[in-house]
Order: structure tokens, then sequence, then C-alpha cells
């Protein structure tokens, strides 16, 4: 007997970083790949897949405020950025044979569709992966927030996000050995020990609709599918 996914719908956050590979900056064709294949190992498992790709890699507005330039135009170079790692995400995926679709919350005609919550919905319900670029449309948030916001309109069972470490710590486990992996939380919990998983807009909107978050490591091989199957992976935060 074939086991069955843990999850019928889900929304995978992909922060700009994870794409960044041994590059030093961008986007490294071969990280993309191996994402693309492990996105397609969920497909076929008939789970409906959801993308929200960041633009960390890029450029931040935060940063490039700091640097002098207007915020808002910086958040508009932010969402742009985010696009282009959805192209590029987008790319992968039909190379590996996934029918993937971009939509950016930004109006981009001739280069990918415009964010359409219907349209999303029937696309997903087709089998095909569909990636929300730019991520809310609007400046001062972050794809995280995007992240939320995208996985409560589709109504997907969790929203999955993708790090470099194995999941939530008590403490950085980059400069403190002694931090320990913490399996499962509830919203509560994370709020009152200030363990950092997203921004407090994105993690309050998480909480306030019941979307559980589950934090994984995607440079883990095999990670991603172990999380869909439902098994002890990464961490889980509910009520
Ligand atoms: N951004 C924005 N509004 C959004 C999402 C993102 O203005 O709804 C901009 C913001 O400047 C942000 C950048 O896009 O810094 C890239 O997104 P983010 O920092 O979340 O990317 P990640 O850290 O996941 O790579």
């Amino acid at each position: 007997m074939n086991p069955k996914p843990e999850y019928r719908r889900v929304l995978l956050k992909l922060s700009g970083e994870a794409l960044v590979g041994d590059e030093g900056f961008g986007i490294d064709p071969k990280v993309l790949d191996r994402m693309a294949t492990e996105i397609k190992e969920l497909v076929e498992l008939g789970v409906q897949v959801g993308i929200v790709i960041g633009g960390g890699n890029i450029f931040r507005g935060a940063g490039l405020a700091k640097a002098g330039m207007n915020r808002v135009v910086g958040d508009h170079m932010g969402m742009l950025a985010t696009t282009m790692n959805g192209l590029a995400m987008r790319d992968a995926l039909h190379r590996a044979y996934v029918n993937a679709r971009l939509m950016s919350a930004i109006e981009l005609s001739g280069v990918c569709d415009t964010y359409n919550w219907a349209e999303a919905i029937s696309l997903l319900k087709e089998g095909k992966v569909v990636i929300f670029a730019a991520g809310t449309g609007n400046p001062f948030f972050t794809t995280d927030s995007a992240a939320c916001l995208r996985g409560i309109e589709i109504e997907a069972d969790a929203v999955l996000k993708a790090t470099k470490v194995d999941g939530v710590y008590t403490d950085d486990p980059a400069t403190n050995p002694d931090a320990v992996l913490l399996n499962k939380l509830t919203y509560q919990e994370v709020l009152e020990k200030e363990l950092k998983v997203m921004d407090l807009a994105a993690f309050t909107l998480a909480r306030d609709h019941s979307l559980p978050i589950r934090v994984f490591n995607m440079n883990k091989a095999g990670a991603l599918k172990n999380v869909i199957m439902g098994e002890a992976e990464g961490t889980l935060i509910d009520h």
C-alpha cells in the first residue's frame, strides 16, 4: 500500500538566498534544478504546490534604503527581483517537465501572468505548480508575508518555509553549539520565546488564520518529501 501524503495543497516559501548556491550572487542553476526535481516528486504524489519566492539574493528594499535610496523604490526593486527568481524557477520546472505558471503581483505584460486568485486555484486543481512572484505587490512587506497571504488565499494546508537549517532552534545554531532543534511549537510559544520564524506581520497573519507553518531544511536532500509524507522533519508550528 502506498503511503498517502499528509498535505493536499501546500504553499512552499523559498528564500532568494537559497538560490545562490556556490555562485556567491544571483542564481545557481544547479540549485534550481535540484529544487525542481524535489518539487516534481510532490506533484507526482498528487500534491498541489504553490510557491512564493524571495528576492534577497538580488535586492532587498531595506538594504537599498540603508544605502540612501527611497524605500518604496527599493521595495519595488526587491519585488522585481522576486519575479526574476520566479522566471528562473519556472524555467527549471519546465526543464524538469513540470507544468508551471508564474503569476506576478505586479503586472509584467509579455513576461508572466498577473496574479489572479480564481485562476491560481483552477491551475492548482489541474495539478500545475503556481509560482507567486512580486510578493504582496506592496512595499514594506516581505515575501514571508506574501507566503502566508497566498497560503491563506489558496487554502493551503500549510506554509512550508525552506531554510538553511533543520528547523526552529532554541538559539541560532550557527553561533550557539548548544542550540536545540524544536520539533513542535504553538504560535504562542514562538511569540513568548521570541523565536525567529518569520517577521511578526507574516507570523500573526498565519496565526490569525490558523495556517500551520512547517520550517525545514531545503539543503537536506529528501527533507521536503519527508515533510509532505508527515514524517518527523523540521519544526511544525500550529495552535
Ligand atoms: N518586497 C516588498 N513587498 C512584498 C514582498 C517583498 O516590497 O510584499 C520586497 C522587499 O524589498 C524585500 C524584497 O522584495 O526585501 C525581497 O523579498 P524578501 O526580502 O522577503 O526575500 P527573501 O529574504 O525571502 O529572499
